[in-house]
């Protein structure tokens, strides 16, 4: 909702390299939070905070100006005027610390940092400013494109805030800090990366049973293969991530996404229901004769009663969406009868490979299912585990956790039409 939103604005000075920054990979992101909660208790009572060591670097005047853009915006707006270095909780990274600060604000908005230099002189005004859109409405893009931009003096911040006031509505999407991106991504490609032969024990054991020269050929022709694999791929435009190949024996519906809402609002939940549910409507149309319309149907039904039910909770909601999904795998001829249960990592993801077995899931206590691109990251999943209402979704024992999102019943969908009554 706009209405329980807040944007955070924040300048910085000098725009500091984040490669180095340590990091936790889960909120609240930086290692020390004392700074973060002094400037949040601030912020309840103000939505300008000014630093102390800042304090000189801004006229009262431009305060003024600053404060009077922050009025009035369609969601709440914070500016954090606050010097960073490398050696603050964030390692100079203002994009991280602003996540750091929505966390320990527990708020959604815009938050803006706000950073001045030292010594200001004719030729040199400039601010240097972070800008995150966390949990609300708006289009980032227009924003951050002149967020991002060069050095600004105060008429260019309150040019920000004016882009923050007009910005077009859009859907809340679950930004992740960039220095976690970063390292998702690079995680991503190591695990893409064909296994080294020198990494595994087979390579030596065969070098001694075979013999150096042999072994060596071998590992040269591994390596040459592999590159021509990956060569080959790329050059056809496709993506080299078989995240664990028994995914493919899935119905494709059900396979592992590489990307899903992590912390989706209800309103991101339900547009993902109906983009199910049309999807499942069409796949219905096409199916042939041979599928089973009843348990079909019977999907069908509970998501649609689910997505059409005034205040769904979330968890019945994201319940739906699996439903929804094995109704579309269900009208393939194909598909098996007896479906996997969902990730319980992140139910969104997709379903679990058939024969991966049950693993460790962070915060949950027990082994469960998970699915293919989980497999391939085990030991990082804490910030894959899907949020709902700020806990995870496997939190309070409904339905979809006691079954598992389905591992342990033989029709998720007509389960959860008796157990939900709905
Ligand atoms: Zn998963």
């Amino acid at each position: 909702m706009a209405a329980t939103a807040a944007a955070v604005l924040a300048l910085s000075f000098v725009a500091v390299p984040a490669g180095a920054v340590e990091f936790s990979p889960t909120p609240p992101y930086v290692h020390d939070t004392e700074r973060v909660e002094r400037i949040a208790a601030a912020l309840r009572e103000d939505p300008l905070f000014v630093d102390i060591d800042s304090a000189g670097g801004l006229s009262a005047a431009e305060t003024a100006r600053i404060r009077a853009a922050l009025d009035d915006q369609p969601v709440p707006v914070y500016a954090v005027v606050v010097r960073s270095s490398p050696e603050d909780e964030s390692g100079g990274d203002g994009d991280l610390f602003l996540h750091a600060l929505h966390h320990v604000m527990d708020e959604d908005g815009v938050y803006l940092r706000i950073e001045v230099p030292w010594s200001r002189s004719a030729e040199y005004q400039g601010f240097y400013t972070d800008l995150a859109v966390l949990g609300v409405s708006l289009s980032s893009y227009d924003i951050k494109s002149a967020a991002d931009g060069p050095p600004y003096d105060v008429a260019g911040i309150v040019a920000v805030l004016e882009e923050v006031r007009t910005a077009p509505e859009a859907p809340v999407r679950d930004e992740l800090p960039r220095a976690v991106q970063r390292q998702e991504e690079r995680e991503d490609e190591a695990s893409a990366n064909p296994t080294n032969p020198l990494a595994t024990g087979d390579f030596w054991g065969g070098l001694l049973v075979i013999g150096p020269l042999v072994g060596a050929l071998l590992y040269g022709a591994a390596l040459l293969l592999a590159f021509l694999v990956r060569l080959g791929l790329r050059t056809a435009g496709i993506s080299l991530r078989p995240p664990d190949p028994r995914d493919l024996d899935l119905p494709a519906v059900l396979r592992a996404r590489r990307r899903a809402p992590r912390r989706p609002s209800r309103r991101t939940l339900t547009a993902l229901l109906h983009t199910e549910l049309r999807a499942l409507a069409k796949a219905v149309e096409t199916a042939s004769p041979d599928t089973d319309r009843e348990r079909i149907r019977t999907a069908y039904d509970f998501a649609n009663l689910t997505a059409t039910t005034p205040g769904a909770s979330p968890e019945n909601l994201v319940g739906a969406i699996v439903v929804a999904r094995n109704g579309r795998a269900l009208t393939d001829p194909d598909c098996p009868p007896r479906l996997p249960g969902a990730c319980m990592v992140n139910p969104l993801h997709g379903s679990a490979p058939p024969d991966s077995g049950k693993h460790p899931i962070p915060r949950l206590g027990r082994l469960a299912p998970i699915c293919a691109h989980c497999l391939a990251r085990q030991g990082h999943l804490a910030s894959r585990v899907l949020m709902l209402d700020k806990k995870p979704h496997f939190a309070t024992d409904t339905v979809w956790v006691t079954t598992r999102y389905g591992e342990t019943v033989p029709d998720l969908a007509r389960y959860a039409l008796k157990e939900l009554d709905v």
